[in-house]
């Protein structure tokens, strides 16, 4: 059957205006603070965070100092979330095995990971401060061996987030700047008379964020395009809708530009699920955030079966998918396109995104970019590369014959040449140029 909407986003006008302008402005800010450096950094940060220290970077003795005023129990919580991470991104690093192949006799190819050498990362935080950010990014690019990781994290209403730092601190970051939005991420991108440029920045971040990194993909690499959260949710008729409605707030809390969506086999569960987003709003404190989110981009869609349910939700290609049915397993087989797939009601987004106890890692996909990459991971920060050497006498003189044929094929006489010259040192072919 034709998909039926219980709920529709808002009006393409009234969701998106904001949206439309952000390209602009950050390319404005990225162009400013390319010509103004330090300088222009301080002047976005004073506009947009009101923050304006003396110095962005923290210094050792600042950390420990801010490190001590946290409850004893919160380091030792960050400190085991972060084993778990940690475990996880070393399983990863294992997966990936250098490797040599003689593939005739003399001729060896073969395969490296090499870490990337500066890294940037960046840990949002202009609403919450994101703790688990920091141990996502920074502690998989540790693993995966990168020996500069240099860390930004906004201001919180003009505080410095103690929870954050503690986290990118015993992530190991190498140096830590109270900075965030646009302005970090191009202070990095670019360099400044004080913030090292890096080679590569990663981490999630609002669409400022995520944008800003957009624009700067190429002359630095990127991790992913992961910008504002997603959460959709496939249910059939045994779903509870309290627990249905609960879960898609989770996620709209996160920002006015969070979507959030329910697609159902049944109309009953659908209709149940929005009278009670509209009453746990009441008592939400977060209702503020939530509201604006839920009204402009939640939707509620009701289709025939879970094949069509499993259909649409991969044209969706959400950051989290969440599976609320009699057989959630089955998803897995069903679906392709999604950053992280939570089955059954004894986990939800919020087991992968906050707690993050169990490893895996949060900094996921969105704007439907699940179609062709997943979540960050350590193999995001290596390069595999490839070498050859070939070190026998005849096969390098058949490969220079075959060089030389094929690179005339495509009319590149330069290349034909350094074939006809080894089949020539090898083989004693003459050549007439
Ligand atoms: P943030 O750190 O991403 O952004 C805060 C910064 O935005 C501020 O420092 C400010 O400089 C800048 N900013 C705010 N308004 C601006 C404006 N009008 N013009 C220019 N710059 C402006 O923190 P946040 O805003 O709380 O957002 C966090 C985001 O991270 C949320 O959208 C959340 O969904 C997302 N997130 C995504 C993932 C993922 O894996 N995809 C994971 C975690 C969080």
């Amino acid at each position: 059957m034709a998909p039926k909407f219980l709920k529709s986003k808002a009006s393409a006008t009234e969701s998106n205006s904001t949206a439309s302008k952000v390209p602009d402005i950050v390319s404005s800010v990225i162009a400013t603070i390319r010509s103004g450096g330090n300088a222009a950094v301080r002047e976005y940060s004073e506009k947009f965070d009101r923050w304006s220290p003396e110095s962005f970077k923290l210094s050792e003795e600042e950390i420990s100092k801010i490190i001590s005023t946290l409850p004893e129990q919160t380091v030792k919580d960050i400190k085991e979330v972060q084993h778990n991470v940690r475990r996880f991104a070393e399983a990863q690093r294992k997966s990936l095995t250098d490797f040599e192949l003689e593939i005739e006799p003399g001729v060896h190819l073969g395969q490296k990971n090499i870490p990337i050498a500066a890294v940037g990362t960046y840990i949002p935080g202009g609403r919450y401060p994101l703790l688990a950010s920091a141990h996502m990014t920074i502690l998989t690019a540790k693993v995966a061996g990168v020996k500069k990781v240099i860390a930004c994290t906004p201001p919180i209403a003009g505080e410095i987030p103690a929870g954050t730092v503690a986290a990118m601190h015993l992530a190991g970051a190498d140096e830590i700047y109270i900075l965030g939005g646009v302005q970090a991420i191009a202070a990095m991108a670019i360099g400044t008379e004080t913030i090292p440029k890096v080679d590569f920045i990663a981490g999630p971040g609002n669409a400022f964020v995520a944008e800003a990194k957009r624009q700067f993909f190429g002359e630095v690499g990127i991790d992913l395009f992961a910008g504002p959260t997603e959460i959709l949710i496939v249910a059939d008729e045994f779903a509870d809708p309290f627990m249905l409605a609960t879960d898609l707030l989770s996620q709209a809390e996160h920002g006015p530009d969070t979507p959030a969506v329910l697609i159902t086999t049944s109309e009953d569960v659908g209709n149940k699920t929005i009278e009670l987003v509209d009453r746990l709003l009441e008592t939400l404190s977060t209702a503020e955030i939530a509201s604006v989110s839920w009204k402009n981009f939640g939707e509620v869609i009701v289709v025939g079966d879970l094949k069509e349910a499993y259909e649409l939700a991969d044209a969706y290609a959400f950051e989290h998918v969440q599976i609320l049915t009699k057989n959630p397993r089955e998803a897995l087989e069903n679906m392709n396109n999604y950053g992280a797939i939570f089955l059954g009601d004894k986990t939800c987004v919020s087991y992968g995104d906050k707690a993050s106890v169990i490893g895996t890692n949060h900094v996921l996909p969105t704007k439907k970019a699940a179609r062709y990459t997943g979540g960050l991971w350590v193999g995001k920060y290596l390069r595999t590369v490839t070498y050859q050497e070939v070190t026998s006498a005849e096969a390098s003189g058949h490969l220079g014959r075959l060089c030389g044929r094929s690179a005339r094929a495509e009319n590149f006489e330069g290349h034909a040449r350094s074939g006809d010259l080894r089949a020539n040192y090898n083989l004693g072919d003459e050549f007439d140029w």
